[in-house]
């Protein structure tokens, strides 16, 4: 395995917490079969800023080992797990965001940002509607948004957009797998980090009872709602794909009737983004306090409102595109849409695909000989 070039002598507060606490548990181990996080530590004896990012992303704070540890606080040693790695996670957000005063700004301003960017950009829409035909207005043509905003319009507003994020994206993901390199891929390790992913298999708790929520119960609910949330997502990007196709290489351009195959991907789509974000977001005003890092709970919610807004706009859009509400709620719909995409690269998304790329080096690490040469080894 190559050696990091990481000093574990640079470690930032957040770096150096997680460090602590993670030499305590190599020494415990009774976490082992919760999830991948402690069987990566356990190859491991230092801790350097590669290995606590890694291991940070890997943990999809499930909560299980605060209840399970012995040294959790009021014991004097504190170990807090989640917590700890919930705080790291947002220095990985920042870190490796580009541009990283974007990252901290929204770090900092979340749930006000990404309302106030979705509200202005939802004025700024329904503003240009207005002028092209009053606040109500029915286009000839029912449920034609070209005629509210025009094809070329959309694609280069939406272009821009698109293309700026998928920068950014790559950019920060560039930079994690740089200081997490991902060697020896395989065929079998990239086919159990996509099972991982696609089941959302950890969020079984490691041993099939589900995740903590308020109490020491496990329970599967906040799989249920992740794969609402995950899958809703998926689906209204698929309807979007599947409506580029038709337009651009079957010469078929919207408006698509219900039945069609965009419309009803969308929908499903749109219900899966009402569903599980309104059920993440009663799990998280309910979660135990000493799970997560109460200073990203403004960034959490707006981007659970966001995901949520989206798909509510975007269903009430469908409902009322043969009307005259049609520029103000599809005005109200591409105001939401937009405000998620500027805001994806810099929050809870990141950790979507950080946790994906960590998840790849698990499987590929957990396949290699450990070179920690101790006992048995
Ligand atoms: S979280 Fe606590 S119980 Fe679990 S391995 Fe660490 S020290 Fe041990
Ligand atoms: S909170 Fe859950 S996912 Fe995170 S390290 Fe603990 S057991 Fe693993």
């Amino acid at each position: 395995m190559q050696e990091s070039s990481f000093s574990i002598m640079n470690l930032g507060a957040n770096e150096k917490e997680v460090s602590r606490m993670l030499h305590i548990c190599n020494g415990c181990r009774y976490c082992e079969g919760f999830c991948a996080v402690f069987p990566a530590m356990t190859r491991r004896l230092e801790f350097n800023q590669a290995d606590v990012h890694y291991l940070a992303n890997l943990c999809h704070n499930c909560g299980a080992c605060l209840h399970a540890c012995q040294y959790a606080p009021p014991h004097e040693f504190a170990v807090n797990i989640p917590k700890g790695m919930a705080a790291l996670r947002k220095t990985t957000y920042i870190d490796y965001a580009w541009p990283q005063a974007m990252g901290q700004m929204y770090q900092r301003n979340g749930l006000f940002i990404a309302l106030m960017l979705s509200t202005a950009l939802a004025f700024f829409l329904g503003l240009s509607a207005y002028l092209k035909g009053g606040l109500f207005w029915a286009p000839t043509e029912t449920g034609n948004f070209y005629q509210a905003f025009s094809h070329n319009t959309l694609v280069w507003m939406f272009g821009l957009v698109f293309g700026f994020v998928v920068f950014a994206m790559a950019m920060s993901i560039a930079k994690f797998i740089k200081n997490s390199p991902l060697e020896k891929t395989s065929c079998d390790s990239i086919q159990e980090a996509v099972t991982s992913i696609a089941t959302l298999k950890y969020l079984d708790g490691g041993h099939g009872e589900g995740c903590n929520e308020e109490s020491d119960r496990y329970t599967k609910i906040r799989r249920v709602f992740h794969h609402f949330t995950f899958y809703g997502f998926l689906l209204c990007f698929a309807a979007t794909s599947v409506a580029t196709i038709y337009h651009y290489f079957l010469a078929y351009p919207a408006p698509y009737p219900y039945f069609s195959l965009p419309v009803i991907l969308g929908t499903l789509g749109g219900f899966g983004l009402v569903i599980g974000p309104t059920g993440l977001l009663y799990l998280k005003l309910r979660r135990h306090p000493l799970h997560g890092d109460p200073s990203q709970k403004g960034m959490d919610v707006g981007f659970i409102a966001l995901l949520w807004l989206t798909g509510l706009s975007g269903l009430v859009l469908l409902a009322l595109r043969d009307t005259s509400w049609m520029p103000l709620t599809l005005s109200i719909h591409l105001g939401c849409v937009m405000a998620f995409f500027i805001t994806m690269p810099y929050g809870k998304f990141m950790h979507g695909i950080y946790r994906g790329v960590a998840l790849l080096k698990w499987a590929i690490e957990k396949r290699l000989p450990t070179n920690l040469k101790l006992g048995a080894d």
